[in-house]
């Protein structure tokens, strides 16, 4: 099928603007492949919609084929229905211990994640972690979590027999103040299908604890049930993320695009294995990459997306040696560096930045420093961005309070950007190939 859908896009061969009859045959083959990966039908068709409205018309530049640019207009509009670029953090935003509940069916996952996100967050952000299972449904779940708790090395609610999960909730966050906790993950029952007794349940352990991220974990192989499971538990409870579980499996991950459109919540987190270790972040362009058959339609989609990028990078390093690089050039950068999931490429090509580099390796960095710096921008007005030095203290307050950051935080960005401007002038004076050294280095 996916190969079929290439052929299309190749077939393509007119240059100029693509036509309706073009963007048409093309949508056919897409709609075909979506619905094969396991997108729902209204789904499908609001997306094949929008994205023909986005394509007839549109500019094909004459550095990449008509195909490639209908392919990157599917992908791109995937990525902004999946949730737009990047991944999404948990929130751990609140006074500690932050309360983390895990709801879904029995079977999906939740007990196996709980465990996951705990090694993570311990491992990875050195957080202090309590396990507590609320699952009296089954007689040795809390045993499994404990067992679970020990093997990660992070802290496990004592067992009393005849808890209530209300009880259990409440006196885990109990624990979690006493003894210093900063996240209580509370792991709850499942069941083999919804039942207003599990969504009752649920609820009342929310209303007793007010988690600040209420995950479910939907099994990715499930398909279009997950979906509705989804449904279900957001309208009961209200969610505000989702696990995907499975993964690893070949589910082609079309539930995940359904997800979005149906509760709203973001897809944050992917388990793809059994091991504690097998979680990852949700990447919404890998996942398109995966519901549009892999390898196929995302190579068109690379290359397309490896010349627009080499252009950009090559506008910008222009505007570089001639001193003019400003704020939205800085954003275009942050764009391309969230559009990848991994920094480390990009940042070779920001001056000032190559010792950042040095010190992260081929790691995945932390990109929400970007995020931030993104929305501080996007704060600003046009003329700010253009001309950073004449934002004085009161353009400092309303930016900051626009983009819900502080004036500190809008200081340290405009200290880095003169910091890079100051590289670019040295580079000024190194002359072309200084900068060609510099970007390849
Ligand atoms: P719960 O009932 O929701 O708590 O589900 P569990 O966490 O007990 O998991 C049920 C089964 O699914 C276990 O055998 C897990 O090892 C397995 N499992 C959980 N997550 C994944 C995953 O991402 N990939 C695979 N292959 N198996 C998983
Ligand atoms: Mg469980």
């Amino acid at each position: 099928l996916s190969g079929k859908l290439s052929d299309v896009f190749d077939g393509l061969s007119k240059r100029g603007k693509l036509s309706e009859a073009d963007v048409t045959e093309a949508m056919r083959e897409v709609r075909l492949a979506m619905l094969d990966a396991d997108v729902a039908l209204p789904v499908v068709r609001d997306f094949v919609n929008k994205v023909r409205e986005r394509a007839v018309g549109h500019e094909v530049l004459d550095s990449i084929s008509p195909g490639q640019a209908v392919a990157k207009i599917v992908n791109d509009a995937l990525i902004d229905a999946l949730g737009g670029s990047g991944a999404v953090p948990l929130n751990l935003s609140a006074t500690p211990p932050v309360p983390i509940l895990m709801v879904g069916l029995q079977g999906s996952g939740k007990t196996t994640t709980s465990g996951k996100i705990a090694l993570r967050l311990g491992l990875r952000e050195r957080k202090r972690i309590l396990l507590a299972s609320l699952d009296v449904q089954r007689p040795a779940a809390q045993l499994q979590l404990q067992q679970l708790a020990e093997r990660t090395g992070v802290g496990s609610l004592p067992i009393v027999p005849g808890q209530r999960p209300v009880e259990i909730a409440k006196r885990a966050l109990d624990v979690g103040r006493r003894e210093g906790y900063d996240v209580v993950i509370l792991d709850t029952a499942g069941r083999l299908s919804i039942d207003e007794e599990l969504m009752q349940e649920v609820r009342d352990v929310r209303d007793a604890t007010h988690p600040v991220e209420t995950l479910l974990v939907v099994d990715a192989m499930t398909g279009q049930d997950a979906v509705n499971t989804a449904q279900r538990f957001n309208e009961a409870v209200g969610i505000t993320g989702v696990v995907m579980s499975r993964m690893d499996g070949d589910a082609r991950g079309g539930a995940a695009l359904s997800m979005r459109a149906v509760t709203g919540a973001p897809i944050k987190l992917v388990g793809t294995g059994e091991k504690l270790e097998a979680l990852e972040e949700f990447y919404p362009e890998r996942v398109a990459g995966r519901i549009l058959g892999l390898g196929d339609i995302a190579g068109l989609v690379e290359r397309a997306s490896e010349t627009l990028d080499q252009e950009e990078g090559e506008r910008v390093a222009k505007k570089m040696l001639a001193g003019k690089f400003d704020l939205d050039d800085y954003a275009s950068q942050i764009r391309q560096i969230n559009k990848m999931g991994s920094i480390s490429g990009i940042l070779g090509m920001l001056p000032g930045m190559g010792k950042l580099k040095d010190k992260l390796g081929d790691k995945e960095l932390d990109t929400s420093i970007f995020k931030k710096h993104q929305a501080i921008i996007s704060s600003m007005t046009k003329a700010e961005r253009k001309t950073p030095s004449i934002i004085k203290a009161s353009r400092k307050k309303r930016i900051a309070s626009g983009s819900g950051t502080t004036v500190q935080e809008v200081n340290k960005l405009l200290k880095q950007f003169d910091d890079m401007s100051t590289m670019m002038k040295r580079i000024n004076k190194m002359g072309l190939s200084g900068m060609k050294q510099m970007l390849s280095g």
